[in-house]
């Protein structure tokens, strides 16, 4: 069934696209069969889940971190993941820079944008993107943006989320920042749309692993 799902989603996404498979809250049982299916890169949302997983899973996999971050769980998560994707404020971006001076690592990272009309959602304004990107933070590397669409049907909504962290996207692409490549937006029921418009990265968990199990 993974197997299946995640075929059909390879077989749909650009070559140039990267799927992300979003495992949070998905027994590791789940996650080896989309390792066997061919699978990679997969992201969780929460530090101790991601801890746990990690030595069950074959070390080839690639983890990404798209959650809430706090300042004292970094240690649980960087230490292991190639991205967190999910940098979301200025706390939280001086502090990783901290510890990865502090471990002699570079750090790459994504700016979330808030993006949704929900108030909840957490992410940066275009502005202090902007700032942040013409700024420098020892040890980090901004590879791009993350975004997470209103929560809606309504497709004409999630097309202008989509192409306003596109726009802001191009704008800093083309001040030339180094490393500066990735557009994460998309999840289950609006990748497509954010495939038309310039996504580099999907995350996609239900439309894989089906509903969410605990
Ligand atoms: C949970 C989550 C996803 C995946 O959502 P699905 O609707 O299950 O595809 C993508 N991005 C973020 C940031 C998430 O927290």
């Amino acid at each position: 069934m993974i197997k299946e799902r995640l075929q059909s989603i390879y077989k749909e996404l650009p070559s140039d696209v990267t799927l992300v498979a979003v495992s949070k809250f998905h027994p590791v049982e789940r996650l080896m069969e989309a390792y066997e299916a061919g699978q990679r890169i997969f992201a969780e949302s929460r530090p101790q889940e991601l801890a746990q997983k990690i030595p069950q899973m074959p070390a080839d996999v690639q983890w990404h971190f798209i959650g809430h971050l706090q300042t004292n769980k970094l240690k649980l998560v960087l230490p292991y993941v190639t991205l967190v994707q999910s940098v979301d404020s200025l706390h939280l971006l001086e502090t990783i820079s901290a510890w990865a001076v502090a471990n002699a690592r570079v750090i790459d990272i994504l700016l979330e944008l808030h993006l949704g009309a929900e108030e909840t959602k957490q992410g940066f304004t275009e502005e202090e993107i902007m700032t942040l990107c013409h700024s420098a933070h020892s040890s980090v590397r901004i590879r791009g943006l993350m975004g997470m669409a209103t929560n809606t049907d309504d497709m004409a909504v999630v097309e202008r989320d989509f192409m306003r962290i596109e726009a802001l996207f191009n704008r800093i692409k083309a001040m030339g920042l180094d490393g500066f490549d990735t557009l994460s937006i998309g999840m289950s029921g609006d990748w497509p749309v954010a495939v038309k418009h310039g996504a580099t990265m999907v995350r996609i968990g239900t439309d894989i692993f089906g509903p969410r199990e605990y």
